[in-house]
């Protein structure tokens, strides 16, 4: 799981998130082709370290040829696992969630910092964001959020080089059970389960 093992490696066993549209679950996908935030650790509540310092199928530079939040929207949103597509920005399924329904707010832009978002991209990345909370809210009932961008890889972003804001639904006590349901190979088809929930739910409750 060092830096440098960067897409594919340890990732190939994972079960694609397809699967939950009919795919035999035998079938594997890369899971650096897909957008989401990609580590090799389990699903423990770690408020402090937002993202992920390190693990597989992270990209092995920060071009944007290697980057999943680039390459996501190419891709049906079924296979991205991307819930809304805005003009400037997007949501889309952490493919290792904290909780269940953790969605990233990313622009479609490949760029690290904040400060070089446009003024179109910081609004929509907000919107999408305020629109991300009440379709959570209607669907799942969570307590509460966490919200938050990782500004480069000291401070725990996994994907430095792409912004994303992440948006964490929380319930009171998860930090209990989210170790046990976080860590099986089932994630990718429940996330599958919960992109297409939280799109079905967006035009009414966004
Ligand atoms: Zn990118």
């Amino acid at each position: 799981m060092s830096g440098d093992s960067a897409e594919g490696a340890g990732t190939s066993d994972r079960p694609t998130p397809s699967a939950a549209s009919g795919a035999t679950p035998s079938e594997v996908v890369d899971a650096a082709t897909l957008a989401g935030v990609p580590d090799a650790f389990q699903r423990l509540w770690t408020p402090h370290r937002m993202a992920y310092i390190d693990g597989d199928g992270k990209p092995s530079d920060a071009s944007a040829h290697e980057c999943p939040f680039c390459r996501g929207p190419q891709r049906a949103d079924e296979e991205s696992l991307i819930v809304r597509r805005g003009e400037t920005a997007f949501v889309v399924m952490n493919l290792y969630p904290y909780s269940p329904g953790h969605v990233l707010v990313c622009p479609y832009r490949h760029f690290s910092d904040y400060t070089q978002a446009t003024d179109a991209e910081v609004a929509e990345i907000a919107a999408l964001t305020q629109s991300a909370m009440r379709v959570l809210r209607a669907v799942s009932h969570p307590d509460g959020f966490n919200l938050g961008m990782n500004q480069g890889a000291v401070a725990g972003a996994g994907i430095a080089a792409h912004l994303h804001q992440h948006v964490v639904p929380r319930w009171a006590g998860d930090a209990n059970f989210l170790p046990i349901i976080g860590q099986t190979k089932a994630v990718p088809q429940l996330l599958g389960d919960a992109r297409a929930q939280l799109a079905d739910a967006w035009d009414t409750a966004a």
